[in-house]
């Protein structure tokens, strides 16, 4: 059977009446700028990069004492890069549509999504601080004796809080548990049972709100102001998470170096990165442009009733903007990607950098679900997999096509290598996952798909 995805896809010039609607839609940034002309306007820069990459470095010994399992990986949090070319065809895909490759930071070690990148470096970096200043222990000084016991019995007297929809949550209540501080995260309504009973597991104290993302940050963000003992991990506006993500560009670099394939004008890479309150797609973004410059071009994926930053981009960045006031309810079964308001840090970032906007249906992302455990054998999570729209809509809609074009490819899609994030999944319980496949096939198989 032939997928036929997204052919409904048509640019009939009116795209926010679709948004509306709840319609999937392929949104090109008319702000997109050359990286040149925007660096210098922003307030984060290359050394920033480069430093967050030396932090990583430098805590990898510290990383692997506290995790085992990075013992075999020296202490890197990093993911494989992944050809999937083998699946143009099940996708839907011509053969000239473009090498197909998979950042598969759903199999991340330690918290098993793109947090692991933002939450463990945050909570890492703020442990460090907080010794170094207490005197704990001195610049020079490994930060692997952070887990020595004065450290330790410091940081029992310290709270580290966060407000998440799920991943944000385990990737700090990890980190912040196995370095000893008490850890509290306050969770969205669309926060998934296995991932609140695995930190009650490790003694995270997890406050349920029946409320959606946003407003599980703001109680968050003030319970944590009335307690100067208690340091919070903003998720709308930390640069220490969006620098953690960043560095995955500089190993995305080397992978791509070691696969032999070339980066350049006639060679652009494309990436598409899954959405939410946008931390982790804008600092992996911003990090690529830092690499790669003006041949990397980033698209982000969100969900047709939850394009947070969609909605931002297009509206302009005078003022907060959220979805629901343009009538859409931020119901999906993307938990990762629930959030009805982008972070406006992020949004600035990314306002002349990101060269497009993709949203997808629920029910597609099971499809890609069930093609990626087929043929691949990856456990996505359903927000993981909404990164297969990126070649598929570029390949089929007309922006898409006239993007490429304008960049003067004559072969289309042909020489492009699309870099399709999948940001989390290894840690979904097996049940979970049967449930989500069994519902992915039966969608895949269902006439009319
Ligand atoms: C958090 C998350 C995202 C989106 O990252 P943001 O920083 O919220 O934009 C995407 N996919 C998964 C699986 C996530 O956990």
């Amino acid at each position: 059977m032939k997928a036929r995805y997204m052919d409904h896809i048509v640019d009939h010039g009116n795209i926010l009446d679709d948004v509306k609607k709840g319609k999937p839609v392929v949104w090109m940034n008319p702000d997109l700028k050359s990286f040149e002309e925007v660096e210098a306007t922003l307030p984060l820069s290359g050394p920033d990069v480069l430093d967050a990459d030396r932090n990583w470095s430098r805590l990898a010994p510290l990383l692997s004492q506290l995790f085992p399992e990075l013992a075999h990986c020296e202490g890197r949090i990093e993911s494989d890069l992944v050809d999937v070319s083998s699946m143009l065809e099940a996708l839907g895909l011509r053969a000239d549509a473009g090498a197909i490759l998979v950042k598969s930071d759903h199999s991340l070690p330690v918290a098993g999504s793109i947090k692991a990148r933002g939450g463990i470096y945050e909570v890492c970096m703020h442990a460090w601080d907080l010794a170094l200043r207490k005197g704990l222990l001195s610049a020079t000084d490994d930060p692997i004796l952070l887990t020595g016991e004065k450290c330790r019995a410091f940081f029992s007297s310290h709270g580290i809080a966060v407000g998440s929809t799920g991943n944000l949550g385990l990737s700090v209540g990890i980190a912040a548990r196995a370095l000893g501080f008490n850890a509290i995260v306050h969770m969205s309504s669309d926060a998934k049972k296995w991932k609140i009973d695995r930190l009650n597991n490790i003694g995270v104290d997890v406050v349920q709100h029946d409320a959606d993302y946003g407003a599980a940050v703001d109680r968050a963000r003030n319970v944590a102001e009335l307690d100067p003992q208690t340091y919070f991990v903003d998720d709308e506006r930390s640069e220490l998470l969006f620098l953690g993500y960043s560095a995955a560009a500089l190993h995305l670099k080397r992978q791509i170096l070691d696969k032999g394939i070339v980066v350049d004008a006639l060679h652009p890479l494309f990436i598409y990165l899954p959405c939410g309150i946008g931390g982790a797609p804008g600092g992996i973004a911003f990090g690529a442009k830092q690499v790669f410059g003006e041949h990397v071009h980033c698209f982000f994926v969100e969900p047709v009733q939850a394009p947070c930053a969609l909605v931002q981009l297009m509206h302009g960045l005078d003022e907060p903007v959220s979805v629901y006031d343009f009538g859409l309810k931020n119901t999906t079964e993307a938990d990762g990607m629930a959030v009805a308001q982008v972070s406006m840090f992020v949004a600035r970032m990314m306002r002349n950098l990101v060269s497009g906007v993709i949203t997808v249906q629920d029910d597609d992302l099971y499809r890609w679900l069930y093609l990626a455990k087929k043929h691949q054998n990856f456990q996505l999570e359903p927000s993981a997999a909404s990164c297969f729209a990126g070649p598929i809509c570029l390949n089929k809609s007309e922006c898409g096509r006239k993007y490429v074009q304008d960049l003067g490819l004559d072969h289309g899609f042909e020489n492009v290598s699309h870099v399709l994030w999948t940001t989390g999944g290894d840690l979904v319980p097996s049940e979970s996952f049967e449930g989500f496949y069994m519902r992915g096939k039966e969608l895949f198989q269902s006439p009319g798909n």
